[in-house]
């Protein structure tokens, strides 16, 4: 049966992959993304058009939080909720200024408070839903010059421990993706092609992630046993 799936940003990289993986399987879709909403749109078109199903597309930066609550109000009743939305900072920690730091703090973890205070009540009464969380092997081990974000992902993933425990008696399930290099804008934005090589000879895997290989694995957790909840599963290739 066609499910109701929320994804934020969804315009580039990871989330789009797993917008194209949903639609695939006929999945009505609600798709957010903060600035290229034109890049968003066209996707939602095509989707639309080459799976038949229903797609919506909104602008809406998951930090402020009387934004998310209006794209809760049009979303109505979702049974998938994919926090994708994420943003990276690179560099000393004493050279991040308090705006970069509350940026990446309020975008990486403050968007799961956002969304999750209204997508739960509906999952709870439903008695049925499933929360899957982006997050990233610096959650779990930290990384230098990413200060920030490391604890942003970890946060992500004791959110995610957590908020498993307090919805299991109402079957709604929480469980997160710790990714390691996954080959989207983020890396290349940051990183030059000297850098990206030496990173790949580091990972046992020897090549960067895919995107579709994340799609791929929220589909099966979505799929997986209502007993499959609270937890941080990895996906680097063997990396950390
Ligand atoms: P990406 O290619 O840079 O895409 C980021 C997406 O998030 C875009 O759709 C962007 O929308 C959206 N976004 C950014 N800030 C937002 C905000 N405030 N509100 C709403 N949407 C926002 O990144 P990605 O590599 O696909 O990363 C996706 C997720 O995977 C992130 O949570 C990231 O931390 C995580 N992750 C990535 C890697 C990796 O190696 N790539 C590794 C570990 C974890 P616009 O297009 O409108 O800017």
């Amino acid at each position: 049966m066609s499910e109701k799936v929320l994804i934020t940003g969804a315009s580039r990289g990871i989330g789009r992959e797993i917008a194209v993986s949903f639609a695939k399987r006929g999945d009505e879709l609600i798709l957010t993304c903060n600035k290229n909403i034109d890049m968003l749109r066209d996707l939602g078109e095509s989707l639309s058009s080459e799976y038949g199903v229903k797609c919506r597309t909104y602008s809406c930066d998951v930090s402020d939080h009387e934004k998310v609550k209006e794209l809760f109000l049009q979303a109505g009743d979702i049974d998938i909720l994919v926090n994708n939305a994420g943003i990276a900072w690179m560099g000393l920690l004493t050279d991040m200024d308090i705006d970069d730091w509350r940026r990446v703090i309020d975008t990486n973890l403050g968007g799961l408070f956002n969304t999750c205070k209204y997508a739960v009540p509906v999952m709870v009464r439903n008695r049925k839903g499933s929360i899957i969380n982006i997050s990233s092997v610096w959650g779990s081990v930290g990384a230098s010059c990413e200060v920030a974000y490391s604890a942003s992902k970890g946060g992500v993933n004791s959110f995610t421990r957590a908020l498993a425990k307090e919805l299991a008696p109402s079957r709604v399930r929480v469980n997160a993706i710790a990714c390691g290099v996954i080959d989207t804008d983020m890396n290349r934005d940051h990183l030059d092609s000297d850098e990206l090589n030496a990173l790949e000879d580091e990972i046992p895997a020897g090549r960067m992630g895919k995107a579709s290989e994340v799609a791929d694995l929220v589909l099966r957790i979505c799929d997986g046993p209502e007993y499959l909840t609270g937890q941080v599963i990895t996906l680097d290739g063997g990396w950390i």
